[in-house]
């Protein structure tokens, strides 16, 4: 049997003042311990979605509930309740990590263990370091240990491999799994369909502000097959990526 929803949306719609209508009537649950994919193209409507789950954007019609609060009528619960990766760059330089950790726990009103929040994301060597000190890389996996800083139940990432080298990237996927191990649900957005593939459990497609898939990768795979798609095989035994990781190595760099 699948796991309980956590994340509820019903026919929920966004209208901007200027008329925009962003979000058009989206129905979907997310269940515990998913980790749970929105794709689509620039415009989709896939940023307005997430702030309106964060309670960052007002909600023109439809309800949306997180653990059956609702995001509109309680807002202040709900944000103890996610953990939204902020865009590292946006940290204040000379800033030392511990200190970013520590403000944004009190933020939160607790208090922040930052060698053990950097452990989890393979930075504890770093607590004294400075925001600026930090490669591509690492900035991002310290925001997920921010975002991770009130021990939240859901956490949202926004491309979060956008930019990143290969080792980061791949790097990055073990955290995402080992964060979902921890017992956290995962929403993410990307516009790499292998990261999806690799990651997501199920995968909601956006377009014009509605849903138009939602399904195990598999399984939109195996519908598309279904519909007769048919395309040109070449059967490579490996790719350019793979020369890449081959003669760079696995390992991590910075
Ligand atoms: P995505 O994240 O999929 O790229 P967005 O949610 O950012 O899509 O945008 C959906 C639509 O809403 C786009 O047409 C965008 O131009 C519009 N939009 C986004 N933010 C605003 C805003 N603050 N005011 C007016 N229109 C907006």
């Amino acid at each position: 049997m699948p796991n309980k929803a956590v994340l509820t949306l019903r026919d929920v719609e966004k209208r901007y003042d200027n008329g925009t209508e962003a979000v058009r009537g989206v129905s979907f649950d997310v269940r515990e311990g998913e980790i749970f994919g929105i794709l689509g193209p620039n415009g989709a409507g896939k940023t307005t979605t997430l702030e309106m789950i964060e309670t960052l954007n007002s909600i023109t019609a439809g309800s949306i509930t997180l653990f059956g609060v609702d995001v509109a009528e309680q807002p202040q619960e709900i944000k103890k309740l996610i953990g939204v990766q902020p865009q590292a760059p946006g940290f204040q330089d000379r800033t030392k990590l511990r200190e970013v950790l520590e403000m944004f726990a009190a933020a939160y009103g607790t208090l922040a263990d930052p060698v053990r929040s950097l452990e989890e994301v393979g930075l504890a060597d770093k607590v004294n370091s400075y925001v600026e000190e930090l490669s591509g890389g690492q900035r991002q996996r310290f925001s997920i240990a921010v975002a991770l800083v009130h021990d939240p139940r859901i956490l949202f990432m926004d491309e979060p491999t956008t930019g990143l080298d290969p080792q980061a990237r791949r790097n990055l996927w073990e955290l995402v799994e080992t964060v979902r191990k921890r017992g956290v649900t995962v929403i993410m957005t990307t516009h790499y369909m292998d990261e999806a593939h690799v990651l997501c459990d199920r995968i909601a497609i956006m377009d014009e502000g509605k849903i138009i898939a939602l399904d195990t990768p598999k399984n939109l795979i195996q519908q598309l097959l279904g519909r007769g798609f048919k395309k040109e095989q070449h059967v490579e035994q490996a790719n350019l990526e793979d020369v890449f990781i081959d003669l760079t190595g696995k390992e991590l760099r910075e």
